[in-house]
């Protein structure tokens, strides 16, 4: 129900508009978004290279003009050369969103961003760093998939996201087992409909586990994005079991207490930092994942 109302808001322009010229929203907005330029990006990786590892995403999604598609790729140029300049490409990777590089234009969307996200992958190959593809809503996962794979033929490193919500995960997770893979496996974020998605919460968690259990018994590098204790716990207990490689990873600003320990247990854990002026929508995505951020929110609103 919370999820459908703000994925509603999170498309709607006028409460977008109110978000964004909002001033006591800004403090809201900053525990999840690293800041608005390259250099707030860099700074807050620098913060948390010493015991974590990042993945940077330049905020932005759903584009539809090419020149917009082309302005994001130079911004990933510009934080990959600077993670290159500060000796941090050993620890930050990037995270990108095809739509945010041209998927939904209307002609030949798909093979512009895949073009666009091979130049990213060129950028990143240049300084010693990789690329993951993040995972939008479902009526897109066939098209990030094959995008993906067409990376991988040139850039293997090349990750991408799988969402265990969605009932066919499980088998993509079989497909995507093999070796030199790096899956991450989310929950997922998006209001997707029962037709393709488990909607209870103790579906979606039984869905996760079986997942996991593929992708900590194929070959490849699962990468276990969730802030959720008993699925951290697992992960660390099929490992031991399986001795996979693998690393935990969480979003920037969410159980920040919890991802320090994990690092100080000697874990490998990578923190998702977005950052950019687009931050609505990611924005409302983390609203939408917990009640208590809305109520925090909606106060911070009221109070202006
Ligand atoms: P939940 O059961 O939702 O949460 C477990 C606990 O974590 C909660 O009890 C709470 O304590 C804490 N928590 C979770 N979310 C929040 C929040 N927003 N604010 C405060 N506390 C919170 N989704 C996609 O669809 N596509 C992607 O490409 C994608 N990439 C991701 C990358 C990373 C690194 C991570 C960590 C998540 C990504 N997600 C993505 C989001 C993911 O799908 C979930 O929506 C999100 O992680 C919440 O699920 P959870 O596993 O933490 O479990």
């Amino acid at each position: 129900m919370l999820r459908s109302v703000l994925s509603s808001a999170a498309r709607s322009p006028s409460w977008r508009r109110l978000a964004e010229n909002t001033a006591v929203v800004r403090p809201v907005v900053n525990r999840f978004v690293a800041g608005a330029g390259v250099e707030d990006a860099i700074r807050v990786c620098r913060e948390l290279a010493g015991d974590r590892l990042v993945s940077l995403d330049h905020l932005g999604e759903d584009t539809l003009e090419r020149e917009q598609a082309t302005r994001t790729v130079d911004a990933y140029r510009t934080v990959l050369r600077r993670l290159g300049d500060e000796g941090l490409a050993a620890r930050a990777e990037v995270s990108v969103k095809l739509s945010a590089l041209g998927r939904a234009l209307p002609v030949d969307g798909e093979k512009i961003a895949l073009e666009n996200t091979r130049l990213i992958c060129e950028a990143a190959a240049a300084v010693g760093t990789m690329v993951t593809v993040d995972m939008e809503d479902h009526t897109a996962t066939d098209s990030t998939l094959s995008v993906v794979r067409a990376l991988r033929a040139d850039f293997p490193d090349t990750g991408t996201v799988l969402q265990a919500y969605l009932r066919r995960t499980e088998a993509d997770c079989a497909d995507f087992a093999g070796p030199g893979s790096r899956i991450r496996l989310c929950k997922g974020a998006y209001d997707e409909p029962g037709s393709v998605a488990f909607r209870r919460k103790s579906e979606v968690d039984a869905s996760y586990v079986r997942c996991l259990r593929v992708l900590m018994q194929g070959k490849g590098y699962p990468m276990v994005a969730t802030h959720d204790s008993r699925l951290i716990d697992l992960a660390g207990e099929l490992a031991g079991r399986t001795g996979a490689d693998f690393e935990y990873q969480m979003l920037y600003g969410i159980r920040p207490a919890v991802q320090e320990q994990l690092a100080a247990q000697g874990r490998k854990m990578r923190v998702y930092v977005p950052y950019g002026t687009e931050w609505y929508p990611y924005f409302v995505r983390r609203l939408a994942e917990r009640p208590a951020n809305v109520a925090f929110f909606l106060r911070a609103l009221m109070n202006r």
